[in-house]
């Protein structure tokens, strides 16, 4: 697969890449996604390539809401569907969700590929071909959503998103839950719920806290909801960046 040993130092960094690398000869990613990645892994650096316990509570927070949900859904792109295709099919599973691939620059080629490449790695259904709604406010290639999916969905995980598409998403009343490395981000700012990690470490810590909480009652996830504060995580994320103090979670 990849000829790094693990003892590397920078072994994840670099499995991380050749991920990504991978994606774009499949078709999966697209050449913007490989700079989406350089400036993601600047900022993972920064963390200290770990999930700082800001960003670990947010997790949580997150798989609160997508417990409660009615209509949950994991957007995927082509750096995330590149970098946890297993993962988000894992993530969808245990919290009931649906998978819409969800493309900044939309083709034909790359959805299908996506969506090809999701079901290779176990997903069954997958929305997205079918784009028949619109999120209101952004142009209209960028705009594509399936009506049943994102279009009708009260929580969406979007990993990765951008910032104006997050904006418009969030007017619409959906609950958003972004994983964003850069707490600076407009994604992470117009975010219900910001996590500020990388999607590979981010994703399975969802899943982990979803099933933590399977057995917990309606009005506890409510709470574990409502106690979170989105502008304090985002501060200490920053505050993480700054002087790398923030405990490990
Ligand atoms: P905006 O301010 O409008 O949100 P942006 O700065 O986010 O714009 P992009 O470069 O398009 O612009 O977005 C890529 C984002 O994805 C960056 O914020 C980067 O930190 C983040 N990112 C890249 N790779 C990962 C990853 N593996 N995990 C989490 N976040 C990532
Ligand atoms: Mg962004």
């Amino acid at each position: 697969d990849i000829a790094v040993p693990e003892s590397h130092p920078r072994y994840e960094s670099l499995l991380t890449r050749h991920r990504i690398e991978a994606g774009v000869e499949k078709g999966i990613t697209s050449q913007q996604g490989l700079i989406a990645q350089g400036r993601g892994e600047a900022f993972d650096y920064l963390l200290g390539e770990r999930t700082i316990e800001s960003a670990d509570v947010a997790a949580r927070v997150a798989a609160a809401h997508l417990l409660l949900a009615e209509h949950p859904v994991l957007s995927v792109n082509g750096n995330v569907a590149a970098l946890c295709p297993g993962e988000l099919v894992e993530l969808a599973d245990v919290v009931g969700a649906d998978l819409e691939v969800n493309l900044f620059n939309r083709t034909d080629e790359r959805m299908r590929a996506i969506v090809d490449h999701l079901r290779e790695h176990g997903a069954t259904d997958v929305r997205g071909l079918t784009a028949d709604g619109r999120i209101p406010g952004i142009d209209h290639e960028r705009a594509k959503v399936d009506a049943e999916g994102i279009g009708a969905a009260d929580v969406v995980l979007v990993p990765l998103e951008d910032g104006d598409r997050a904006e418009a998403l969030g007017a619409m009343g959906t609950v958003e839950l972004v994983v964003d490395l850069n707490p600076l981000s407009r994604s992470a700012q117009v975010a219900t719920v910001p996590i500020v990690d990388n999607v590979i470490r981010a994703v399975p810590n969802v899943t982990r806290h979803a099933r933590d909480l399977t057995d917990a009652s309606e009005a506890d996830l409510r709470a574990i909801v409502e106690a979170f504060d989105a502008e304090a995580t985002l501060d200490a994320a920053e505050r993480a960046i700054r002087d790398g103090t923030e405990r490990e979670a």
